[in-house]
């Protein structure tokens, strides 16, 4: 199985930089996801990789290979692209043939791969049709057809699911996801949905102006925050951020961690573990969200907006004072002024 690895990559136009610094590797047989809001650098980073664009600075080596200068078609990859990018007027079964076509694969050998490419996909009935005569779901499958007879060892995603409705978007993340594993596919998958990421990906990398914010597996991404902007990018609703000045002054017993300025210092907590009581940090409820399985109060402390979400029902409504507590051990740290994570020493 064939590794990416990109090292010091930067892409700048006219001076900005879209990409700055960029490292990262993704093992092979891995899904790496690039996380990040829009215009963060992922699709340049993603097309720096393809080969679509060409670096400033830094390298690329794929499988072993530099491939920096190389041009898209020496690199080994597969790409599918967040329109598809289908032909209208070609059939389901010569868009996913186009790409052999063009390399002059053998005829035999497009028909075999063609057939185990849908029936892996469950495209055999349409092979004849015309995207257009296609839902969204079954073009989505066609542009991964193309991506899986090429054979190619890396596959690049750009925003795959996004044209699809919420529920497909369930389902092809799981079709995407079982492929890749089943295939041994290396995969750099560019996203926007941190749930996307976080149910997808072998490891996030976290993208913020460019530069890489974090690189770790989901669980350490939601367990351990490098950066308030990480903390509250992962999870819904995100993870609570507060003065800890806020929460001492609204009745907070919660004791700064030895050795650093309290007055320097932000508490995170996910609404999923505050907890309400009787007595602890007093707030004001501004909303509260029934949603079945559990409820979301919206609450401020002293003005900062705060969540807590609990299990089933919640009796509170607007306007309500409630106490909010939380447990020492479940706090994140940050600095305010870096907004960086500070660990406790
Ligand atoms: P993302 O995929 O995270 O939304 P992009 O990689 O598409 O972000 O864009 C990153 C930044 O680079 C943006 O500020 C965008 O405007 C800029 N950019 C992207 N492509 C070009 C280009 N061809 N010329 C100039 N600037 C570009």
């Amino acid at each position: 199985m064939v590794s990416v690895e990109l090292s010091g990559v930067s892409k700048t136009w006219g001076g900005t930089a879209a990409v700055d610094d960029v490292s990262f590797s993704v093992g092979g047989g891995k899904l790496v996801a690039l996380l990040g809001p829009s215009g963060c650098g992922k699709s340049t980073t993603l097309r720096l990789v393809a080969g679509l664009e060409e670096a400033s600075a830094g390298s690329i080596v794929i499988g072993g290979r530099d491939v920096t200068t190389a041009p898209p078609s020496k690199r080994g990859i597969a790409m599918v692209f967040q329109n598809y990018a289908l032909f209208p007027h070609l059939s389901v079964g010569e868009n996913i043939l186009f790409g052999l076509q063009v390399r002059k694969v053998s005829r035999a050998e497009q028909d075999e791969r063609l057939k185990k490419a849908a029936d892996i996909l469950g495209l055999d009935g349409l092979l004849e049709r015309k995207p257009s005569q296609l839902s969204g779901g079954q073009q989505q499958r066609v542009a991964l057809g193309r991506a899986i007879v090429a054979r190619a060892p890396v596959c690049l995603m750009d925003e795959p699911l996004s044209n699809l409705d919420a529920q497909l978007r369930v389902e092809m993340r799981r079709e995407i996801r079982e492929l890749q594993q089943r295939l041994g596919m290396t995969m750099v998958y560019v996203t926007h949905d941190q749930v996307e990421a976080m149910t997808m990906a072998d490891q996030v990398v976290l993208m913020r102006n460019g530069r890489i914010e974090q690189d770790a597996p989901p669980d350490e991404l939601y367990e351990n925050p490098a950066s308030i902007f990480v903390a509250r990018f992962v999870g819904t609703p995100p993870m609570n951020v507060v003065p800890l000045q806020a929460l001492t002054a609204a009745g907070g017993a919660i004791v700064a961690p030895p050795g650093l300025d309290p007055a320097g210092l932000s508490v995170g907590i996910r609404p999923e573990v505050s907890e309400l009581g009787e007595s602890g940090i007093a707030a004001e409820v501004v909303a509260v969200e029934y949603l079945g399985a559990d409820t979301l109060v919206e609450a401020r402390i002293g003005g900062h907006p705060f969540i807590v979400r609990r299990p089933g029902k919640v009796r509170a409504a607007a306007g309500d004072r409630i106490y909010i507590r939380l447990s020492q051990s479940l706090l994140h740290w940050f600095d305010q002024s870096t907004e960086r994570r500070v660990v406790p020493g």
